[in-house]
Order: C-alpha cells, then structure tokens, then sequence
C-alpha cells in the first residue's frame, strides 16, 4: 500500500505567525489568554496550553490582564469592549483576514451594504460584519440574502449597492458560484422589489490563495488514489473543505488524529493519500501515516 502525502501541508502562514507572536508574550509576560482558541486544532490548542497559552469563551471569563486576539480577528466592538477594561491586547489576527476586514470597512464607509460569503457563526465571518458596520449580512446561500432584513429596509428605501466579500478559506469555485448567482438574483428578485435604478455590485477577492493552494494540491492527489484522509480539527472551516473537495472524486474522511483511523476503510486501498487543514500541527499528521502504516 502507497500512502502519499499531498503538498501545502504545513501549518499556514498565519497560524505560524499567530504562534510566534503568542510564544514571544507568554516568554514575556507568562500566562495568557487568548478570545477563543488560537486555531480550530484540538492539538495545537492543547499543546499551546502547556506553554502557559490558554483559551476562554467569552469576554466576561478573561482572568489576567493580557488577552490575544486570535487568527480570526474580531469586530472593532469587541477590541473596544477589550480596551474598555484596560486589558492588554496581543493581536495575532492574520494579515489576511486583516484585508478582508479592511475591504468591509471601505464598502460600508463608500455606502455599500455588505454581504459576506461564509458561515454566520464562524469567529472571522462574526468580525467582518462587525467591520461593515452593521451593514453587512452572511450567507452561503443566495437565497438567505432575499429574506435578510437588512436588504428588506435598503430595497424598501430603493438603495442597492452591494458589496461582495468571502470569508478567507471558502472555495474560490464555491464563491464564483455564489457570485454568479447573485448577480442573476440582483436582476430579478432583489432589483423586481427595488423598483429603482441605482444599482451597484462590486466583488472583492479576499479568499486566502494558500488555502486554494492547498484545495489544489489535495484535488490533484484525490486523482490518484483510492482513499483521501484529511487531517484537521472537526470544527476546523478549512479542513471540512478540504473533505468537501475530495468527495466528489474519491472516498474522503476527515479525522483529528490516529485514533479515529478506521481499519474498514482500508479494505481493497492500495493508494491513500493524506493532507492536512491549515491548523493541524505536524505531530498529528504523522501520527495518522504511522498508523496507517502499522496497518498495512
Ligand atoms: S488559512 Fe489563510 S487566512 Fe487563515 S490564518 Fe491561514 S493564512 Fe491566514
């Protein structure tokens, strides 16, 4: 049996930058807490915790006096609340996300209602409709944009300029669609209730390429094999992608480490590949090889 691994396998370059920057402080400072965990990886969360780095919640559970902010960023209410109760903060939100921010504010600034293309009640999406200033909306689905409220009020007041955004590790295939999509829509559901002419759709690219990266290399060695395991913490965006690519060519499952191997899906495999979401630290990844291996 061949086990293959795919490329763009290491931890991303924001979650590297995010861990240097967390390890200088926590030399510094000792413990710290960060809003949430550092990264959707069980393992590098835990491993983390051992250096004195620690997850909570909400707001309200932060003990110590220096708080970080994680990859995903936040919305510029929660760095106000932060600062409000004179916590020190150790921002690790990624340069990437950072632009996407960037690109919610300039349209809510220019006047455009936002819609984000992503999970509602993913951290990052949370934060990029904080930067549209209560103008954004999010949704994977055109059809959630019809009934969101907040188009209802701009289509009653006959403004309609919308600006489209992704959150940073969506599919570039899965937004073009969305964006194809509703382009057609503006033409009919949302411009038939508008009844009026100014009118406006502007697109900006804020999908991270080293996730596409990534989705491309794992596709490319889907082909190939006859088993696809992708490694990756199971409330991890990214990692769940990457099985979502995968499953339409070949067999994929997605596993947080060795332990949720299952010996049936071997059965009759020759060729397996692995990869990996952006998150997962190199320990789990060949943990899962060593098993595989051992399964042989
Ligand atoms: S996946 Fe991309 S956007 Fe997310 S932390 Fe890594 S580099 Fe940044």
């Amino acid at each position: 049996m061949e086990i293959e691994k795919a490329g763009e396998l290491d931890l991303c370059f924001g979650v590297k930058r995010a861990i240097k920057l967390l390890k200088r402080a926590a030399d510094k400072y000792g413990e710290i807490e960060t809003l949430g965990p550092v990264a959707h990886n069980r393992q590098l969360v835990q491993g983390l915790a051992k250096t004195g780095i620690k997850p909570v919640d909400e707001l309200e559970q932060v003990q110590g006096k220096i708080l970080a902010i994680t990859t995903h960023g936040v919305s510029p209410m929660v760095l106000s609340e932060i600062e409000a109760r004179h916590i020190h903060i150790i921002d690790t939100t990624c340069p990437i996300v950072r632009r996407a921010q960037n690109a919610a504010k300039k349209l809510a600034e220019a006047g455009f209602d936002v819609i984000v293309f992503g999970e509602g009640e993913h951290p990052e999406v949370k934060g990029l409709l904080g930067w549209a200033k209560g103008k954004g909306v999010a949704a994977l689905d055109v059809k959630q944009i019809g009934t969101s409220p907040l188009l209802a009020t701009r289509k009653r007041s006959n403004l309609c300029r919308l600006g489209i955004i992704s959150q940073t590790t969506q599919s570039q295939s899965a937004f073009v669609k969305f964006i194809t999509q509703l382009i057609a829509a503006s033409f009919s559901v949302i411009a038939s209730e508008a009844k009026q002419s100014p009118r406006e759709l502007r697109i900006i690219n804020t999908l991270c390429q080293r996730t596409q990266r990534r989705r491309e290399a794992a596709i490319k060695l889907a082909r190939k094999t006859q088993l696809m395991i992708v490694v990756g913490g199971h409330d991890s965006a990214n990692a769940k992608h990457l099985v979502e690519a995968c499953s339409p060519i070949v067999e994929a499952h997605l596993v947080e480490g060795a332990s949720e191997v299952d010996d049936s899906w071997l059965i009759g495999k020759y060729h397996i590949g692995i990869t990996a979401g952006t998150s997962t630290p190199n320990e789990a990844i060949e943990g899962v090889v060593t098993k595989l291996k051992s399964l042989v």
